[in-house]
């Protein structure tokens, strides 16, 4: 029974969110924002070409 509700529940997220987007292209909704706030592409490292995580330089200059 819970689930149900949650399942109309998020069907209805799902149509105001689609409604709004019609009405208004540029209009942000909650679902665009979960999407917006993913993380920041994965940076790479200028010299060695390595995934860098976080906000630490790669540490091959140090070598
Ligand atoms: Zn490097």
């Amino acid at each position: 029974m819970i689930i149900k509700i949650v399942a109309a529940f998020l069907v209805f997220m799902v149509v105001m969110g689609a409604i709004q987007k019609w009405l208004n292209p540029n209009h942000k909704t909650p679902l665009d924002r979960i999407r917006g706030a993913k993380l920041p592409r994965p940076r790479k490292c200028k010299s060695c070409g390595r995934f860098l995580l976080g906000s630490d330089d790669c540490r091959c200059k140090d070598r």
